[in-house]
């Protein structure tokens, strides 16, 4: 596992904080033209390989040309803008997605890329030539509403893209395949088809992906800025269902009732208990019951029901969590059958792997909060972002969380610009710090 390979490795230069101070104005100057540009219904629109996506890559590649950066796109038009550094390899990577939600809100994946653009711009105003080459990511399509496949763009630069989802993948807008919308944009489907990948692991020393909280933790805790420890893995029943039998209120005794009510709420508050415990153990976790709903063409107000259909979500950054908790949710709906005398079917289970980040990045960048006087908690991500791509393929990857009002994927989220410099703060001057080449 790569941990602790680059933080910790050089001791911090006490004057690097005002040496190279990030260039906020740059970034909020960007956000003003990315509202303006993909402003829709009080949010904004930037559909992944839509306009509003191609508006945000073109506005961004325009202020990388201007600051002097090295430009690319590869197959699936990510975009990349390069500051060369004192040694090229292995280079520091900061990225994160232009694409949003439809009606979405304007910091959700361009902070990460206007973040990069702020502490590279900063450098260049102060004439600091950071150790390592740092290069800005704007990666294509991470959002999983308009192609209803997660990661696209960042899957594609490592040619982990299914040649098939270029055909059988099309966007819920226009029906149009994923292959279409590469190729309009000016990217080249044969090669994403051939898996030709653009980013080699080997060759990466970091990355990092700054992005807004979507949670309310970091209000909770009054801190501007979260380092994260990892991106939660998951399983899921998102069709299960808990079936008794259908029988009269008034003349079932409740000895003899097969009530799929009853069933379910004492698994709901026997999986709260569970989730309790564990918490109260030290481990990670969150557990929700999102759907519940009784039969609207079989149930009534005089009625035991007989059937009850439910979604079932678990998510930890823990592998071992995530095991212990499904072999407990199969026993305690075991022992919940019995005593009500109901059945449950889990129905298909789907999961996803957890995504740890490196311990060294994460101490590397806590230290630095530190050093600058930044509060800065470690907490964990529920969300999947494509940090979690960076970091399956075993490079040393982290994730700086922005204090955020709100939520995120609606128009509503609201990140105070105070808080964005405080992360772009401890951002740049921990790249700074990165000396030690990766072994
Ligand atoms: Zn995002």
């Amino acid at each position: 596992m790569p941990t602790g390979r680059l933080a910790g490795a050089v001791p911090l230069r006490p004057p690097a904080a005002a040496l190279g101070a990030p260039d906020v104005a740059l970034a909020e100057r960007l956000f003003a033209g990315l509202r303006a540009g993909t402003g829709d219904r009080g949010g904004i629109t930037r559909a992944s390989y839509g306009p509003g996506e191609a508006f945000a890559h073109a506005l961004v590649r325009q202020e990388a040309l201007s600051l002097g950066l090295e430009v690319h796109t590869d197959a699936a038009s990510n975009l990349y803008m390069t500051l060369r550094g004192r040694t090229a390899e292995p280079g520091l990577m900061i990225g994160s997605h232009l694409d949003s939600v439809p009606c979405g809100g304007n910091f959700d994946g361009a902070a990460g890329v206007l973040m990069g653009l702020s502490v590279v711009s900063g450098y260049l105003r102060a004439g600091v030539v950071p150790p390592r080459d740092i290069t800005v990511m704007a990666i294509r399509a991470e959002e999983s509403a308009w192609f209803n496949a997660s990661y696209i763009g960042s899957r594609a630069a490592f040619g982990l893209l299914d040649p098939s989802e270029l055909d059988a993948v099309v966007r819920s807008d226009d029906g149009r395949s994923l292959g279409e919308h590469v190729r309009a944009v000016g990217g080249d489907p044969a090669a994403l088809r051939a898996r030709s990948a653009s980013l080699d692991p080997a060759r990466i020393g970091l990355f990092i992906e700054p992005h807004i909280e979507q949670g309310p933790f970091l209000i909770a805790r009054d801190a501007p800025v979260g380092i994260v420890t990892g991106i939660r893995g998951s399983f899921r029943h998102r069709r299960a269902a808990c079936i008794g039998a259908y029988a009269h209120s008034g003349a079932t005794p409740r000895t003899l009732r097969q009530d799929a009510v009853s069933a379910i709420a004492a698994l709901v508050v026997g999986l709260n208990e569970l989730w309790r415990r564990l918490e109260d153990a030290g481990e990670d976790l969150t557990v929700t019951v999102g759907q519940i709903a009784t039969d609207p063409a079989e149930h009534a107000f005089s009625k035991v029901a007989g059937r009850v259909d439910f979604s079932l979500d678990v998510r930890s950054q823990s592998d071992d969590t995530l095991r212990d908790v499904r072999t407990s949710l199969y026993r305690l709906a075991a022992d919940i059958a019995a005593e009500y005398r109901v059945g449950f079917d889990f129905g298909p289970l789907t999961d996803s792997r957890p995504a740890v980040m490196d311990a060294g990045v994460v101490a590397g960048l806590a230290g630095t909060a530190q050093a600058l006087g930044i509060a800065a908690p470690l907490m964990a991500c529920g969300a999947g972002h494509d940090a979690a791509v960076f970091a399956n393929l075993g490079i040393p990857t982290g994730m700086l969380f922005i204090r955020n009002q709100n939520g995120s994927h609606n128009p509503d989220e609201a990140m105070d610009i105070a808080d964005f410099a405080a992360a772009a703060a401890i951002l740049s001057r921990f790249c700074l710090s990165c000396e030690g080449s990766r072994p």
